[in-house]
């Protein structure tokens, strides 16, 4: 899909500097040689379901479906992954091939703390030393995987630069790659940033259309004729996607956080907001103002909460083949709550942006048509945070 100078149409590219040049050639010329090699997918492949507890279960929604009464409801359950989310398929991915690398220490950016977690388990697991960089006012906000992150054995490290968030973090990330190249990998947690990142986050998350394909034909010998997944930078929607790029007649649908609504400034969609731009090393979408100084966002989701989108979507966007939505932070909550009580699963707050707007469709659609939702994680680290949305304080 992406062209060897890792452009998405005109979308993607390598605006880094110099000084990182030597780290991707490397990581790209790394990544070529090894991902098709039987033996890298091999032990990869033992991690994913022998660790991670892959193939994930594609559970066909009865409760929903009859309750919201129209197309089919599947979900994806990346839920069910060790550590609780899709992230780990990444991670794992990433962090063998550093170690085929000769790296012996993982450095990560974090924002709720959910990536930096699952660089944090894969780095304990490979027995290789581990930093996290995670911005000041997030480390407040999610002091519960701060200490996870450190349990395992990780140090975390406060950025207080800019707005100490998400994007903090990654530009930190970056300047500390250019300090020390040689025995260290970035292990970037999105579909985004400079070439090769967009594409080798996309092939270690496509797992996920992959098992959607086989899970879907054998359940209903054919296609379904929606996927739809949320997107934060786009890692789970990309890997939800992307073994159907080429099955015109399959919709694919992101679901973006547009936070208090599109028309005010406290939203994260970009795709719904948004404008070309240049930042953390691609050219793609961004939330920026009139300067283009990037915008600080806002999502009830801090899984959401970035103001760009990798550049396979960018290019998706522009060519028609996907289509964004924007979920509000109450539509989110609402599904949050409709498919604990539905079916017994407690969503992520990112999760619930997806299943909001198949709530949206489905009753639109004719019985015989069949909805994939992509369940990125689980939702027990919400449960205080929804509480809270809806005046009840407790304990966390
Ligand atoms: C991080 C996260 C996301 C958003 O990241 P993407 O790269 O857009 O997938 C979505 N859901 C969960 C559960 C997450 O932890």
């Amino acid at each position: 899909m992406t062209n060897p100078r890792g452009r998405f149409g005109d979308h993607g590219g390598q605006y880094i500097p110099e000084t990182l040049m030597n780290a991707v050639i490397e990581l790209e010329e790394a990544y070529d040689r090894y991902k098709d090699d039987p033996d890298f997918k091999a032990e990869l492949r033992s991690y994913l379901n022998d660790y991670a507890n892959r193939p994930s279960l594609l559970y066909f929604a009865e409760r929903m479906t009859a309750g919201l009464g129209g197309a089919k409801i599947y979900l994806k359950r990346e839920d069910l992954n060790h550590t609780g989310a899709h992230k780990i398929n990444n991670a794992l991915g990433q962090a063998l091939l550093a170690k085929r690398m000769g790296k012996t220490r993982l450095i990560a950016e974090t924002g709720a703390g959910q990536h930096g977690v699952a660089t944090a388990t894969v780095a304990a697991l490979l027995g290789m030393e581990c930093h996290v960089y995670m911005g000041v006012e997030d480390m407040e906000r999610q002091a519960l995987n701060v200490y996870r992150m450190r349990l395992m054995g990780t140090e975390v490290h406060g950025v207080d630069s800019g707005t100490g968030t998400l994007k903090d973090a990654v530009s930190e990330c970056m300047r500390e790659w250019t300090k020390r190249i040689s025995d260290t990998h970035y292990l970037l947690g999105s579909c985004m940033g400079p070439h090769p990142f967009p594409t080798i986050v996309r092939d270690f998350q496509a797992f996920i259309s992959e098992e959607i394909r086989e899970q879907c034909l054998a359940a209903e010998g054919r296609l379904p004729d929606y996927v739809v997944a949320c997107v934060g930078g786009g890692s789970n929607a990309i890997g939800s996607f992307y073994h159907f790029i080429d099955d015109a007649d399959v919709r694919l649908i992101g679901c973006e956080a547009a936070g208090r609504g599109i028309d005010t400034w406290e939203t994260a969609a970009t795709l719904n907001t948004g404008s070309l731009g240049i930042f953390h090393g691609m050219k793609s979408y961004f939330c920026q103002d009139e300067y283009g100084q990037i915008a600080p966002v806002y999502s009830i989701s801090a899984g959401l909460d970035y103001p760009g989108i990798g550049p396979e979507h960018a290019w998706l966007h522009d060519t028609g083949r996907a289509q964004y939505v924007a979920i509000t932070d109450d539509e989110a909550v609402d599904a949050f709550e409709y498919l604990s009580r539905t079916e017994g699963i407690i969503p992520a707050i990112e999760s619930a942006h997806a299943l909001a707007h198949v709530m949206k469709i489905a009753p639109t659609l004719p019985s015989d048509q069949i909805v994939v939702v992509t369940l990125s994680g689980r939702g027990d680290k919400d449960c205080a945070a929804m509480a809270r949305y809806r005046g009840e304080d407790i304990d966390e």
